[in-house]
């Protein structure tokens, strides 16, 4: 069989370079796409002299033609602060951006897997969230250019898949940690990572009460792949995370300990719409694409700050 050409969108990112790893390991021609607005030129050096590796500077809320038989749509800034920065830049990313993207799967009969997100469940009032439940999203907040254009990004990929018979795949990503994320993105993990090993204070936002399941990466990749490989009339969206939960205190204690940072950590005013809790049901996954994620927090923390001491 010859190789398959794979698009990777948001291919110099966190999620996307992690991702190209895998696809080319498992003997693809990969084509990466970024914008570089979050996505770093390190991650792309990577794999500089992979023979089956190109890379497209390129802004999908541009349309562009490729030959591909797989398109793995992750382009969108991730962390509250970088798709805060541009905000309708976000919503044209996720709207005009995905149009593209399903047009161009369309032309090309190809398959589209669309990393939608939990943030399509805002501030959830079912605990932990079911693929049903259909979310608490404020529409006119901070991050409802994120939250609402990653809402619309699922109706466009449903409306091409009952008009136009593209074939979709929508995985609700839920936090992901680990190598390859940008030391300077903002999310928590990171940032406490970042901060312990410089002798720094992690940041608590609020009281450190509110909730997230940290996924390490190389278990939510797997997830994707297993998504594209999923039977043809299996679309999403499926939750794909970690249903292990744990404070925003308990993280940052857990990462004091693990660095021996001789650190305390320091209160600071919660961001606007700051979900109180998540946690996601993965009895969809579990059954359908016969995925658990079995890195534990503590594993997959000793190999992130083992990657966040090597970039230092
Ligand atoms: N957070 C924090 N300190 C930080 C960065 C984030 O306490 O330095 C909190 C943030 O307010 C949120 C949680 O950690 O409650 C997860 O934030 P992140 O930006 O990683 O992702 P989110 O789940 O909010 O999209």
């Amino acid at each position: 069989m010859s190789k398959k050409r794979i698009l990777v969108t948001g291919g110099a990112g966190f999620l996307g370079t992690n991702l190209c790893r895998r696809l080319l390991d498992d003997g693809n021609h990969i084509i990466s796409l970024d914008n570089y607005l979050s996505g770093l030129k390190r991650n792309v050096a990577i794999f500089e002299d992979h023979p089956d590796y190109e890379f497209i500077e390129h802004d999908i809320i541009d349309p562009i033609d490729l030959q591909i038989d797989e398109i793995y749509n992750l382009a969108c800034a991730g962390s509250p602060p970088k798709y805060q920065a541009d905000p309708i830049h976000t919503t044209k990313t996720n709207v005009y951006g995905v149009i593209n993207m399903l047009e161009l799967a369309k032309r090309n009969d190809a398959k589209i897997m669309q990393a939608s997100t939990s943030e399509v469940y805002g501030d959830p009032e079912v605990h932990p969230q079911v693929e049903s439940y259909h979310g608490n999203v404020n529409t006119h907040g901070i991050r409802s250019c994120y939250d609402e254009g990653k809402r619309c990004a699922e109706s466009l990929c449903f409306d091409y898949m009952r008009r136009f018979g593209v074939k979709i795949k929508v995985a609700r990503i839920f936090n992901t940690y680990g190598p390859y994320m940008d030391a300077e993105d903002g999310r928590v993990v990171s940032n406490f990572i970042v901060q312990a090993i410089n002798g720094k204070s992690p940041t608590i936002y609020g009281d450190g009460s509110q909730t997230r399941s940290f996924c390490y990466v190389d278990n939510l990749i797997d997830a994707f792949v297993r998504l594209m490989a999923s039977r043809d009339d299996f679309y999403g969206p499926v939750n794909t995370g970690n249903p292990g939960e744990f404070t925003v205190k308990e993280l940052a204690e857990k990462v004091i300990d693990m660095t021996a940072a001789n650190v305390e950590v320091t209160y600071h005013p919660l961001p606007q719409d700051d979900p109180t809790v998540r946690c996601p049901d993965i009895t969809l996954a579990q059954k359908e694409l016969g995925w658990t994620p079995d890195i534990s927090l503590e594993k997959g923390l000793v190999k992130t700050i083992e990657y966040f001491k090597s970039i230092n």
